[in-house]
């Protein structure tokens, strides 16, 4: 029993918990509390899950979308998508969210952030290679440059469409409907249609 009143364990599991975004000393608390009350069953397949975490989530080998681990993710392995349109995002909760609006449907390339060189995120750690090797294979024909209308955004959309402009696909992105600055990850299903249905060439 420590100082703060809870037995040891608890107090580890609310450090562990308070390392989630969003979660602050009281949040965490209070997981931990209604944890508790749990039966051992329940508690022994929260255990299993975070166990088996990294050994059962991986990355998908061609799009860079969480996947099955060391298989293609359900996008890229679906045959009744248009796989000749990619949809360039910043990281896989892009995806999950575009996904929700229902309207997109091309396959995506997740380039895992964006550039900002002063935080180190410079095109050779991001998933720029992949993507190359993507188009020279020759069955795209536009890619979608989706991401969020902050500076690092543009900078990235900018870079890529550099890169990307001698080859025979057409570069779009997505219209200006998302606010300044905002992130797709969060924003509605009905902007994220309107963006879409209003791209633009770059
Ligand atoms: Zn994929």
């Amino acid at each position: 029993m420590s100082i703060s009143g809870y037995p040891d364990a608890v107090n580890e599991l609310i450090e562990l918990l308070k390392g989630l975004p969003g979660v602050g000393r009281r949040s965490a608390e209070r997981m931990a509390l209604a944890m508790l009350d749990w039966n051992p069953d329940k508690l022994d397949a929260l255990g299993s899950v975070l166990k088996e975490l990294p050994g059962r989530v991986g990355f998908c080998p061609e799009c860079g979308h969480l996947s099955e681990k060391d298989h293609l993710c359900g996008i890229c392995a679906s045959a009744s998508r248009d796989h000749s349109t990619i949809c360039v995002v910043e990281d896989p909760s892009q995806v999950i969210n575009i996904e929700k609006s229902a309207l997109f449907r091309g396959v995506y390339h997740v380039l895992g952030g964006k550039l900002a060189p002063l935080e180190g995120k410079t095109p050779e750690n991001l998933n720029i290679e992949k993507l190359k090797e993507r188009v020279a294979g020759g069955k795209i024909r536009e890619m979608v440059l989706a991401f969020s209308s902050d500076v690092e955004g543009r900078a990235t959309a900018i870079y890529l469409a550099g890169l990307f402009s001698g080859s025979n696909v057409k570069i779009t992105r997505l219209a200006s409907g998302l606010p300044a600055g905002s992130n797709i990850s969060f924003a509605d299903p009905e902007t994220i249609a309107a963006a879409f249905s209003g791209r633009t060439n770059v």
